[in-house]
């Protein structure tokens, strides 16, 4: 048969995460098979464990490809551009996604970048359980997966002004949101909030905040995530000076009464 061509078989391409293939192809980031097969399996652990664990509530196909996988890549190319790497980075670098939930946007980061050495962070009990069982299947390493909260761990020493990028989608209002992710950053590092509408007003409530917690706003952009109508907006926050030894806040704090 000398039209065989095994790479074209429709069964094995265009049903695969079509739409997460294109998308980030479109966002410059090309994945591998490996890479696709991993997003694959990744769609299938969350579907099962969340009949039981109630983990997101996007659950059909095409939408966990657009607003889990492609919404958690289409921020790499700005972090690229301002760590000034390219993908897949090189560096070992630090990173801690704070309220993870079942692993976004982290997860598919690390896919995409596996030199990134990857704290997860949450602070409930069922969502640890299913990272755990993530991260063995896909067989990620370098990860360490924490229950706790971020305004605790920012307060201890082994976690405090560690980490050189530190993300955060859809945790808490954005002037919350600071106080639970500068403090984790290094001096120099890099903060990376996913924001959807509304993100401008929470930001202009957030200014002083920032600049309270020893961070510097390098870029609050809209995003193109491939597919999705919606607006996305991605903030990178630097800093630029240490945390002051007051914050993050216990008792709740940082969420009932905000800076700023
Ligand atoms: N980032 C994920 C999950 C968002 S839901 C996503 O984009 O899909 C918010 C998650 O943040 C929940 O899993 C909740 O347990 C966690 N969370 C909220 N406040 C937290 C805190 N202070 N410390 C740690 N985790 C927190």
């Amino acid at each position: 048969m000398c039209q065989h061509k095994p790479h074209l078989q429709p069964q094995n391409v265009s049903t695969t995460m079509d739409l997460l293939h294109t998308g980030s192809n479109q966002l410059g980031i090309p994945l591998s098979e490996e890479q696709i097969a991993q997003f694959e399996s990744y769609y299938h652990e969350l579907v099962d464990w969340n009949q039981k664990f109630n983990l997101t509530a996007i659950t059909d196909y095409t939408e966990v490809q657009i607003k889990h996988f492609l919404d958690s890549l289409a921020a790499l190319p700005l972090i690229a551009e301002e760590l000034n790497m390219t993908l897949p980075f090189s560096n070992a670098l630090d990173m801690i996604d704070v309220g993870t939930g079942a692993g976004f946007p982290s997860v598919p980061l690390k896919i995409v970048a596996p030199s990134l050495r990857l704290t997860l962070l949450d602070g409930t009990a069922k969502k640890i359980r299913f990272l755990q069982h993530l991260v063995g299947m896909l067989a990620l390493d370098n990860v360490t997966i924490v229950q706790g909260r971020a305004e605790e761990l920012g307060r201890q020493s082994v976690y405090r002004e560690q980490f050189d990028i530190v993300t955060g989608r859809a945790v808490a209002s954005l002037n919350t949101l600071v106080e639970y992710l500068l403090p984790l950053a290094r001096l120099g590092g890099l903060v990376v909030i996913y924001k959807g509408g509304g993100a401008a007003d929470e930001f202009m409530a957030a200014r002083k905040a920032i600049e309270m917690l020893g961070g510097e706003t390098v870029r609050f952009a809209p995003v193109e995530v491939p597919f999705l109508a919606q607006k996305r907006f991605v903030l990178l926050l630097k800093k630029v000076k240490h945390t002051p030894g007051l914050y993050p806040r216990g008792q709740g704090l940082a969420r009932k009464k905000p800076l700023g």
